[in-house]
């Protein structure tokens, strides 16, 4: 569903992406782990076109990554995007934060917007919250908010950059519970984060970044218990 090949980034002077080559097929999980610095955002931000690449070529669903207009907002919905910082429209209600996107983008009739965002706020389990302003709910039903209007938007794949990373810890399972679910479901996923739990939990592969490539590739069993180079093995001994 989404390839990258041969995916060259830099900024400056900075190479941040190297080569990189990365499949991800529909109903997968990527789990993307690396050291700070090592090129994940800019990976998932690439596969949305938050940010251009210098060389290479990245297909969604067999199609190169419009440039502009009409064919950007699609992608953007096709391939949606959840960040650590929630990103929610600050005074929109829950329900509009999560009907808006259809009303605009997708062109679905408000009622019917409004009941596809009661459902999805309902799965994800903060439907009693749908008339609050987000700055009212915590960081863990803010998130999910976050996640149930990316899912509004019928996407093929969903991309999460440390979702739970600015979450307190005792709300870091109600969003990653979530993931679980979408998983289970069979949505494309690629999440950076440093929830090996999550990982061995969901991911159906793990792929290991440092210093903007693509170092090791593997099941998350195969990968925690027998990395195969030292960098890997480095950033386990710190993290686990
Ligand atoms: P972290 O785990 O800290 O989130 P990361 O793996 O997500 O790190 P990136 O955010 O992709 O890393 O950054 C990779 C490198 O590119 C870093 O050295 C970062 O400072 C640099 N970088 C990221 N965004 C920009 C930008 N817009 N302009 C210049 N340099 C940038
Ligand atoms: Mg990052």
């Amino acid at each position: 569903l989404i390839v990258l090949d041969h995916v060259d980034k830099h900024f400056g002077a900075l190479h941040v992406l190297k080569d990189v080559n990365l499949t991800v097929h529909r109903g997968e999980v990527v789990v993307v782990i690396g050291p700070s610095g090592s090129g994940k955002s800019t990976l998932c931000r690439t596969i949305n076109r938050l940010e251009t690449i210098d060389s290479g070529t990245i297909t969604v669903d067999g199609r190169p990554l419009p440039a502009e207009g009409r064919e950007l907002a699609r992608l953007r919905a096709d391939v949606g995007m959840v960040f650590q910082s929630f990103n929610l429209f600050a005074h929109k209600t829950v329900l509009e934060n999560v009907t808006l996107g259809q009303v605009k983008a997708k062109k679905v009739r408000p009622a019917e917007a409004r009941d596809t965002a009661m459902e999805l706020l309902e799965r994800v389990g903060v439907a009693n919250q749908a008339s609050k302003l987000p700055a009212q709910l915590s960081g863990g039903q803010q998130q999910r908010v976050a996640i149930a209007r990316a899912l509004a938007m019928k996407p093929k794949a969903l991309l999460f950059d440390e979702p739970t990373s600015a979450l307190d810890p005792e709300m870091i399972n109600e969003v990653l519970d979530v993931m679980v679910g979408l998983a289970r479901d069979g949505m494309t996923m690629v999440v950076v984060t440093h929830e090996m739990g999550f990982a061995r939990r969901a991911a159906h592969r793990v792929v290991f970044m440092d210093a903007g490539q693509v170092v090791e590739e593997a099941e998350p069993e195969t990968f925690f218990t027998a990395p195969r180079s030292d960098r890997a093995k480095d950033f386990l001994s710190k993290i686990l």
